[in-house]
């Protein structure tokens, strides 16, 4: 599952951290430089991935120069550009030699093949100023030699395993977006780059804060996906990716500004499309069914619970519920209902403009459709547990790991 929390707001405040906090630098031995004019000598970044980027410069001129400034953008989805300025403390004189580094421990964190677009302005107290053309530099993961197939919209990279491995994968990532599109309606707008890690710890190391159970992330507004495939754990990977390229389309398709998918679509999305429910989450269901202790829609649409049965059921359900609609109403209405989503509605009347039915008309309909599916008698006492409606996540990147991939990768099982 994604959850939109984290990095959108990281990056704002970031913004006022580095403008309000002296930026860790080092001025190095200064040679004397005579130069005629104020120029930048040399502007250099290296990467230390995943943690540090250091900014390097190198400027001289006939006057004190008096201020250095490091700009940066990094490279991601955004419904306003942020354009980050560092105020670089150095030791003025006619030639400096300074840096600045990007320590991503305190900041939070970017994926792997992130893109940083950066530029410096200088001044000397004689008021001239330069500025340097801008640069890029792509964060890459360079513990591993990268291998890469391409596909369309679709970049695979690897290093553990042969090009069979990777064909394989991508032949069932294709698929996916090729059931996707036949479901729904939506399809891939924007290239997506994925990179499969030879195992969990690999993946691990990729991350500033890891935690033990994390078996992917992934981060729509960068168009990565990153995650840990063991080639003996093929068809678990095939599963996964084909629910983590489901989000990735779904968040092209439905990005606006305003509100985030119901919790039930968005997981029952890449749910449905990882294709038949697997064995595990069907006995789920039918305890549930057994117990008659659903969780309504409505609750379905907030974030889902922590506790891990709950969790389960949780998908469980958002499967059905999308298996319903689809098979019931045909993908004309689900692309309906996602276009009417990517226009800021909210959630009942979006519902009710492309059915005709809010979320609690659709939980009436379905409860009598996944008892008959499951072939379980449904109670005629059968009621709903007491509404529990909590204010969706604001919009913002994502940056924080899908709970789904993480419960899968082993731990949590
Ligand atoms: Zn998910």
């Amino acid at each position: 599952m994604i959850k939109k929390a984290s990095l959108g707001i990281s990056v704002i405040l970031l913004s006022f951290i580095l403008l309000n906090s002296a930026p860790a630098q080092a001025d190095n031995p200064v040679v004397p430089v005579t130069v005629k004019q104020l120029t930048v000598l040399d502007s250099s970044v290296e990467a230390s991935f995943p943690a540090l980027l250091n900014f390097k410069i190198k400027a001289a001129g006939p006057a004190n120069i008096s201020d250095i400034r490091l700009h940066y953008v990094i490279d991601k989805e955004s419904f306003a550009r942020i354009t980050s300025e560092v105020y670089i403390d150095f030791v003025p004189g006619t030639s400096v030699n300074t840096q600045w580094i990007w320590d991503m421990r305190k900041t939070g964190g970017l994926p792997t093949g992130a893109s940083v677009k950066y530029w410096w302005t200088v001044k000397d107290i004689s008021g001239n100023k330069v500025e340097t053309a801008p640069a890029s530099i792509s964060f890459d993961d360079n513990r591993y030699a990268w291998n890469s197939l391409i596909e369309n919209k679709l970049t695979i990279y690897w290093y553990s395993g042969d090009m069979s491995f990777a064909r394989e994968l991508m032949s069932a990532a294709q698929e996916a977006l090729t059931r996707l599109a036949k479901d729904t309606g939506a399809y891939l707008k924007a290239p997506v780059k994925i990179y499969i890690y030879a195992n969990t710890r690999d993946l691990q190391g990729a991350m500033i804060f890891p935690q033990e159970w994390t078996g992917g992330s992934n981060f729509p507004e960068f168009g990565i996906i990153t995650i840990g495939i063991d080639s003996n754990r093929l068809d678990w990977g095939k599963g996964a990716l084909a629910h983590e390229l489901t989000h990735q389309v779904v968040h092209q398709v439905t990005r606006n500004p305003y509100i985030n998918l119901p919790t039930w679509l968005e997981e029952g999305l890449a749910m449905y499309n990882e294709g038949t429910l697997d064995a595990s989450f069907v006995g789920v269901l039918k305890l549930a069914l057994a117990n008659n202790s659903l969780i309504s829609v409505r609750s379905l649409a907030s974030p889902f619970s922590a506790n891990t049965n709950t969790a389960l059921q949780s998908y469980a359900q958002s499967y059905s519920l999308l298996e319903f609609l689809v098979t019931t109403y045909g993908q004309a209405r689900m692309l309906d209902l996602l276009t009417t989503f990517s226009q800021g509605s909210a959630y009942d009347s979006a519902l009710k403009k492309v059915y005709g039915f809010d979320m609690d008309g659709l939980n009436a309909l379905w409860l009598p459709y996944v008892f008959k599916r499951y072939q379980i008698a449904q109670p005629k006492t059968a009621s709903l547990p007491p509404l529990f409606i909590r204010m969706v996540n604001e919009f913002a990147a994502g940056f924080v790991p899908d709970s789904r991939l993480a419960f899968l990768s082993g731990a949590w099982r």
